[in-house]
């Protein structure tokens, strides 16, 4: 059978010029297919899950479970066309319900809602009316509370377009879920084209005032999963400026510049270069657990908010997107506990977040940009994942 040969390398400047696979051209290959991942236990409901896989003509596939619109697998090849799975996970579902998963509660690939990342106090005030949320992570609500957008079961359909296969999921959530108001239908499009660029699309309505912040909870590992510690990967965000946080994680209202401070990845830095450093802000983090605020791009679209290189496999993420945020989280709680898809252990470090979203506790920082939806208006927002290789040529 011919197959593409995907030679990649790139100049890896802001704003340049992507990187993308040498031959990007359609041999009708790309499919998407449904299958059986097993059922939630019958004390989670008992559901049916299917598992979505979209494959590309550029060697990479993408599996999306049903619950929890979970990015399970994430095969991508590497410079010389040797492939791994780079994102963290399960090879079946007893791994998603687990104990021992509900007890470290990572939040492996899953879809993030209503609100990512936390809001202090576990309430916000809109119109005047206050509304009391799940208080799940110490006095504040992460994650949109104990059974977000992660922990539920989505509507999947295979989709197609001239240039990407995907799956359209979908799901309502119900006024009062976690505490916030609004029944809010949400519809989250994974599409995979023969660029290796995964497109997550983000839709969402009210038929209340609410607050909504969707994002992916993916972990990457871009040498492979299991394969040991991120501290080695090479990371730039194009950030002048990051939100210092308390000691339980909760924005103080600042912008602080990243220059002089273990938060400046301007250029490309090793993520455990400055990672054990005394800086307050990686004490509370336990290393590096920070939303940074983004440098906007000129003209709108879609801004390049980082990049991600593995030196050894020359694998490259770089994330677009539209938010004004990026939470990167450098798996800190990851507490040797769970035994991953290769059957292998994850430590602290073994994989890390680069999550796109509005900023934590906006709904309670004027200052923030606002994470309000009203009836009538359409939350929408996209982000890209897109790989390449850099090296090796
Ligand atoms: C948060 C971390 C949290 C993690 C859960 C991240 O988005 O910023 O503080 O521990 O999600 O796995």
């Amino acid at each position: 059978m011919y197959r593409l040969l995907v030679l990649v390398c790139c100049a890896a400047v802001f704003g340049g010029a992507l990187a993308t696979p040498a031959s990007a051209k359609r041999h009708g290959g790309s499919s998407v297919t449904k299958a059986s991942f097993g059922a939630l236990p019958a004390s989670m409901g008992g559901n049916a899950i299917d598992r979505y896989t979209l494959r590309n003509d550029s060697g990479m596939s993408v599996s999306i479970l049903t619950y929890g619109g979970i990015v399970q697998e994430l095969i991508v090849p590497d410079r010389r066309g040797r492939k791994a799975n780079v994102t963290l996970g399960f090879d079946s579902i007893a791994g998603y319900t687990s104990a021992a998963y509900a007890a470290s509660n990572p939040y492996f690939g899953a879809i993030i809602g209503r609100y990512g990342n936390r809001i202090g106090g576990a309430r916000f005030t809109l119109d005047g009316v206050t509304y009391p949320l799940d208080v799940n992570n110490g006095p504040n609500t992460l994650h949109g509370g104990f059974k977000g957008f992660d922990k539920n079961m989505w509507t999947g359909e295979a989709v197609r377009t001239r240039s990407s296969v995907g799956v359209k999921l979908t799901r309502v959530s119900a006024d009062g879920e976690g505490g916030f108001p609004g029944r809010l239908p949400v519809t989250v499009v994974y599409s995979l084209d023969d660029r290796n660029r995964l497109q997550m699309d983000y839709t969402a309505t009210t038929d209340k005032p609410t607050v909504v912040n969707l994002t992916n909870h993916a972990y990457f590992n871009l040498a492979g999963e299991g394969s040991g510690s991120i501290e080695g990967h090479q990371l730039r965000i194009n950030a002048d400026r990051y939100t210092p946080v308390d000691a339980t994680l909760i924005p103080t209202g600042a912008q602080d510049p990243v220059a002089g401070t273990p938060f400046d990845f301007r250029g490309f830095t090793a993520i455990g270069a400055r990672i054990r450093g005394n800086h307050q802000q990686l004490v509370y983090g336990r290393g590096y657990d920070h939303n940074f605020v983004l440098n906007p791009r000129r003209g709108g679209g879609l801004n390049t908010a980082a990049q991600l290189v593995d030196p050894d496999s020359g694998r490259m993420l770089t994330v677009l997107t539209e938010e004004p945020g990026l939470q990167f989280y450098s798996g800190n709680f990851l507490d040797g506990t769970l035994y991953g898809t290769s059957g292998r252990q994850y430590r602290q470090g073994d994989g890390l977040c680069l999550e796109t979203q509005h900023f934590p506790d906006a709904p309670n920082k004027p200052g923030f940009a606002s994470t309000t939806l009203r009836p009538g208006q359409t939350y929408e927002t996209t982000t890209v994942y897109a790989f390449s290789t850099v090296g090796g040529h």
